[in-house]
């Protein structure tokens, strides 16, 4: 199959790009999902919203507190152009453009919202479904673009890199260039080779590598294994951002409890009632900065082998208050018969955002020429060490519009055909894909990546997940050689991939910094 550009993943970040490229209308634009439902993604759960220009806001004032979140690592170049053009397309594409429905106040002004760490009230949302409602309307006016193909059900396995998949020996020689993707169609189980004159990896990030996380199944960090296989530029990966309180229901995919409820006076609670978070932050307490919240939950459930701890808003709030406030929140955990506005609720920590990722440049182009990242799977450096909340909505939204102006800048040809790359070698293949031996080892990764490599991190411990993940690795690695291919087996060796170079770059990195937690070197 040949398209002019190759998306990799329909979240916020390919979409915009989709969007904004469908405007030449003379370049075919193909977008991938490796699922049915091309809504879901990290960017559907995005409750809390997504950062304007407030009122008496500016572009300096929102710089500055992104710098301050990111603990001093952010990147002053990416910082200035997520703070300076990121509001202006928000209103230009989301408002004007496809008319999101923001929440307005009775003179049909924005609501601004304040979250933590934000110097002003900036963030606009849609009640507590800012994500959904910018994805379906970002969908809906993607259906309508005739250039535009979305193929649900296809996992891109591999990136088509030449000189590596080229079939004459000799070019080795040449520069090395992105051609697009081999993909597996899930439906009729075969791999297609989609070559593209431009490929967008938008895959989002990786939080099912680990134990607990607010991430939904999509985000296992196929797009990170699949650049770091190409030879392409990997940035920060040891900064993952740990959300404190995700509901505990079963599976790792947790449902996102927002600080929202702390800051309406909820109380964090041991399973025997009693109020903990005085002993770890005495000034703040429940309304201490998300990192310390989150450790100080996973201290207490690893020091006294809790499954979770309880958040208790019944206490503090009447019943009609709660179920007004927290529509979403209490539908969801009706769902698992708890009833928010009469119990209290159990939540763990849970991994939430990927800081790190592709290296990209200010128009999401990586170190492979050909090859652009946006969104989650990308490290444009905005983020440093820690994420502002509210900021990787627009972070997507901003490098997903710059990366389709600059591929509309060139030519749209790169002079290279089908007969210059092979297809898809499978027939040496033998084995049917053992869902319990791909559910095994999954487990095993995600409970290796939550202990060892998680909020708290030490030496020994990442010594440890390096020695079980590179024999795991060689075991998955076996195993996928010999196997038939199922959107789960490469889900499976990316996950071991991807939590292989977030645990080289943890050990590789001794000063404690934002999200990278360590006790025994810290600054
Ligand atoms: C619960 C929750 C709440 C959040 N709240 C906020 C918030 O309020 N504000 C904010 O700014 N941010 C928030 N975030 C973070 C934000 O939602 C994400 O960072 C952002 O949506 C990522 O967008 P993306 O386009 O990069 O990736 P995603 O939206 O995750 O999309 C990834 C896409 O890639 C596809 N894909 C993955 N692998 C493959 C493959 N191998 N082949 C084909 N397709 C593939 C997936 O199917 C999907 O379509 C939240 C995140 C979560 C989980």
């Amino acid at each position: 199959m040949q398209t002019d550009v190759l998306i990799i993943g329909s979240g916020i970040a390919g979409a915009i790009s989709a969007l904004q490229l469908a405007k030449d209308s003379q370049r075919q634009i193909t977008v991938l999902t490796l699922v049915e439902d091309a809504l879901e993604s990290n960017s559907r759960y995005a409750q809390g919203g997504i950062v304007g220009r407030g009122i008496q806001d500016s572009a300096k004032l929102l710089k500055e507190d992104i710098i301050k979140a990111g603990a001093g690592l952010s990147n002053p170049p990416a910082v200035d152009q997520l703070a300076n053009l990121g509001p202006k397309l928000l209103e230009k594409i989301l408002i004007d453009e496809i008319d999101v429905p923001f929440d307005r106040d009775d003179q049909g002004d924005l609501v601004f919202g304040l979250e933590a760490a934000h110097s002003k009230q900036r963030i606009i949302h849609v009640s507590d479904m800012t994500g959904k409602s910018i994805m379906t309307t970002l969908l809906n006016k993607l259906e309508e673009k005739s250039n535009v193909t979305l193929l649900r059900n296809h996992t891109a396995i591999d990136l088509i890199t030449f000189p590596h998949h080229a079939v004459d020996p000799l070019k080795i020689y040449e520069s090395p260039i992105c051609l697009g993707a081999y993909t597996y169609n899930q439906n009729e189980k075969k791999v297609i080779r989609i070559l593209a004159n431009q490929t967008i990896l938008a895959t989002g990030g990786l939080g099912q590598i680990f134990q607990n996380t607010t991430n939904p199944t999509t985000s296992r960090g196929d797009g990170l294994a699949m650049a770091y296989r190409a030879g392409a530029r990997i940035l920060n990966a040891e900064y993952i951002q740990f959300h404190p309180t995700a509901l505990y229901n079963p599976g790792p995919t947790r449902f996102l409890i927002s600080e929202a409820v702390r800051g309406e006076g909820a109380v964090l609670l041991t399973p025997n009632g009693d109020s903990f978070i005085e002993k770890y932050a005495p000034e703040w307490k429940e309304l201490a900065p998300r990192d310390v919240v989150a450790r100080a939950i996973y201290w207490e459930m690893l020091h006294n082998d809790y499954p979770h701890v309880f958040l208790d808003i019944s206490s503090i709030k009447k019943p009609g208050e709660i179920k007004n406030r927290f529509p979403q929140i209490y539908e969801n955990c009706l769902k698992f018969n708890i009833d928010i506005s009469s119990q209290p609720i159990p939540v763990v920590p849970a991994a939430h955002y990927f800081c790190g990722g592709v290296q990209v440049d200010l128009n999401g182009q990586s170190s492979i020429p050909g090859l652009y990242a946006i969104g989650e799977v990308s490290c444009t450096g905005v983020h440093g060490a820690n994420r502002l909340a509210s900021t990787s909505l627009l972070e997507g939204l901003v490098w997903g519009h710059q990366a389709a102006e600059h591929i509309r800048s060139l030519p749209n040809k790169n002079g290279f055909s089908e007969k210059d790359v092979p297809k898809w070698f499978s027939d040496n293949l033998r084995y049917e894909p053992d869902p319990a031996l791909i559910q095994v080892d999954m487990a095993s990764i995600r409970n290796l990546m939550w202990h060892y490599v998680g909020l708290i991190r030490n030496q020994y411990q990442i010594n440890r997940a390096i020695r079980d993940l590179t024999n795991l690795r060689s075991e998955i690695e076996n195993f996928y050689r010999k196997t038939l291919l199922s959107d789960g087996l490469i889900g499976l060796r990316n996950g071991i991939q991807a939590a292989q170079i977030v645990t080289h770059a943890a050990s590789q990195n001794r000063t404690s910094r934002g999200a990278h937690y360590r006790e025994d070197t810290k600054i």
